[in-house]
């Protein structure tokens, strides 16, 4: 039976990128060797690392004065780098869920922290609105996309601080302005490749302002200064990457991305905002997520959950349990999940409605 993988992440990916990854496991670049077994200093590899960061650059909009990395350690070793690099004294953090909670975790260790505003009171079902950023921080610290509690900001916010974004998991599903931000960065495993490489779009000025010494392998510039080759990078996980890049090129770039992310987020709002029996954990509409769609059974329906979880495996649906911290359901519609998918996990909604 064919599967539906909305998975939360590692997550679904493109076709494109599971068979030319295949492929290079057994030949890479017609050198009768395995993309596994092949030096990264090799003028092949080099190909693919240089494709991968202009092609970042490219779909991105990347302006002049930008680094683009691809590094080890997940996002999470981001939330420790970001501030070794750039807190001096103090930075302020937004608090929208588990992700941002952890980095603010680890800047704490680096000076002070600010936490400007935070959704915790409502299990961060929403995304907190009217604070203020005082100007005279380090930077400012928000996750785009809340993965596990479906809630997103999709406008990037104009702040009179530097300005450092996790996007893990909404890279590609909109334009960003990258000349409002000094640091983006965003594990690949949500919406790019493999887990195991983590991109980060540096700007150059952003760097070296700090007087503590940083560890060679910590300090973007390492990176920076060596065109993220200083080490041996992830390499399968960046060949993958560039496979999807040229896949997100080739139908139409992040405009067109977008374009169907926002419609597959929008009939599947539909689907649980009109049923009987299910309803949203985010109740204002503005900061639902497109990229991940929580929703729970009504109170009355809740012993339905096991029977719609089984209902929903036997329609080939994959990976659409809620994290434990929220409960219920969570459907993640990466770039690389056809409309196709959810057009099945919202027939199932509909057939099980009608059915209870
Ligand atoms: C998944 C995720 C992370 C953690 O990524 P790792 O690569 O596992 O460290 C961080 N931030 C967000 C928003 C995520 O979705």
């Amino acid at each position: 039976m064919k599967k539906h993988n909305f998975y939360a992440g590692p997550s679904i990916l493109t076709p494109y990128t599971i068979k030319n990854t295949a492929d290079a496991v057994i030949d890479f670049a017609n050198t009768g060797l395995s993309i596994l077994e092949v030096s990264h200093r090799s003028k092949e590899f080099q190909a693919v690392m240089d494709d991968a960061q202009a092609l970042v650059k490219e779909l991105l909009e990347v302006p002049e004065g930008y680094h683009v990395l691809f590094l080890g350690g997940g996002a999470s070793l981001q939330f420790a780098m970001v501030p070794f690099n750039l807190l001096k004294t103090k930075a302020a953090y937004l608090d929208t869920g588990v992700w941002a909670h952890k980095a603010v975790k680890e800047a704490k260790l680096f000076g002070e922290v600010d936490v400007v505003a935070s959704s915790e009171d409502k299990n961060y079902n929403y995304i907190p609105r009217g604070y203020e950023v005082p100007s005279d921080v380090d930077y400012f610290h928000y996750t785009t996309n809340n993965t596990i509690y479906g809630t997103e900001i999709r406008k990037d916010p104009d702040v009179k601080a530097r300005l450092v974004a996790d996007m893990s998991s909404d890279i590609f599903s909109r334009q960003v302005d990258v000349s409002k931000y000094d640091i983006i960065y965003a594990g690949a495993q949500k919406n790019l490749a493999p887990a195991g490489a983590t991109i980060i779009i540096v700007r150059e000025d952003a760097l070296g302002h700090v007087d503590r010494p940083i560890p060679t392998m910590l300090n973007y510039k390492t990176h920076a200064d060596k065109g993220s080759m200083f080490n041996t990078p992830p390499v399968l996980p960046i060949f993958s990457a560039l496979q999807t890049l040229r896949y997100y090129k080739e139908v139409g770039g992040i405009k067109e991305l977008e374009k169907r992310d926002l419609d597959k987020a929008a009939k599947l709002y539909e689907a649980i905002d009109g049923s009987r029996i299910f309803e949203s954990t985010v109740p204002n509409h503005e900061d639902r997520s497109i990229m991940n769609v929580c929703f729970v059974l009504k109170p009355e329906y809740a012993e339905l959950e096991k029977p719609f979880m089984e209902f929903a495996t036997s329609k080939g649906i994959v990976g659409i349990k809620g994290h434990r911290s929220v409960g219920g359901f969570r459907a993640s519609l990466y770039n690389a999940l056809p409309m196709e998918s959810v057009d099945v996990l919202v027939g199932a909604m509909k057939e099980f409605d009608k059915k209870h």
